[in-house]
């Protein structure tokens, strides 16, 4: 027996608690201004009962942030992630990123204080291919997925065929869409997707969207090996219509900056992937 609810401050910073038996994890950590009301969230849950992990499926500020105000609460808890995440977060730049968009995040949802935690996230426990977190009975498989960024990661649970996914897979969109999220190479992408597609998960927890089960986690993945590729083959149709830079990252603006997206998704956090992605997606097809 296990559960999983959404503990998010704010939309887009979402979180999942993870509530085995015998251990509680949380499932990335949001922004950092929506931190202390998510720290709320998960007291009401847990009471006494203490919060055993923070795991990170990758670096993103609105995945990482939260966890610097985690370990107030619970000094025992400990943050795992990938052993690339670990580097990222100890990055000056990249924590200067994370500020800037974290600040931008708080303006957005209207919080006009919080107290800048960035120079203390860190990862305690770096994990890599085929390590296990214990969560008592339950085991999570670390399944490395890069694609979105290098740093992601998905934990598996064999026994009760749950995935607790990382936007490599990419986000639903709405509408049966998947906006694919690849930001370090397409190819490297797909055969994370392709991976975790085969695990046959039964439920699958989606990040900003929380749970799908049955029929649902099913058709989630389906359209998300879909409109990974159709991605891809569009960006490639428009190259050889000779589409530049601007005009490609217009046309897929339209399609995926759906308001079912813009809820969980500022469009300055759009824009930034965006700009990552599609450079990258004409690099890879000018070469081939
Ligand atoms: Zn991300």
């Amino acid at each position: 027996m296990y559960t999983i609810t959404n503990v998010g401050g704010t939309p887009g910073g979402e979180a999942f608690l993870l509530v085995t038996e015998e251990k509680a994890a949380l499932i990335d950590s949001g922004f950092a201004c929506s931190a202390g009301r998510m720290v709320a969230n998960i007291k009401d849950i847990l009471q006494d009962r203490p919060l055993d992990y923070v795991l990170l499926t990758h670096s993103h500020y609105d995945h990482a942030s939260g966890s610097a105000y985690v370990q107030d609460a619970w000094p025992d808890a400990r943050v795992a992630g990938s052993v690339y995440a670990k580097k990222i977060l100890e990055k000056p730049s990249a924590r200067a990123v994370i500020r800037e968009m974290n600040d931008n995040a708080a303006l957005l949802a209207g919080i006009s204080e919080y107290e800048d935690r960035t120079d203390r996230l860190h990862i305690d426990i770096a994990v890599s291919e085929g390590d296990v977190i214990g969560l008592g009975t339950m085991k999570l498989r670390v399944i490395p997925a890069p694609g979105h960024t290098k740093c992601c990661t998905a934990f598996w649970c064999e026994e009760e065929k749950l995935l607790l996914s990382c936007e490599t897979l990419g986000v639903p969109a709405g509408g049966g869409m998947v906006m694919p999220c690849y930001m370090v190479g397409y190819g490297l992408a797909m055969q994370s997707v392709e991976r975790l597609a085969a695990l046959g998960a039964e439920k699958i927890l989606t990040p900003h969207r929380g749970l799908l089960e049955g029929e649902a986690c099913t058709a989630f993945i389906e359209n998300a090996v879909y409109w990974n590729k159709e991605f891809m083959r569009r960006a490639r149709e428009g190259r050889r219509a000779g589409k530049n830079e601007a005009e490609l990252a217009r046309e897929f603006k339209e399609l995926f900056y759906t308001p079912f997206m813009a809820e969980v998704q500022p469009e300055k956090a759009f824009d930034l992937n965006l700009g990552y992605t599609i450079p990258m997606l004409i690099r890879e097809i000018d070469g081939e």
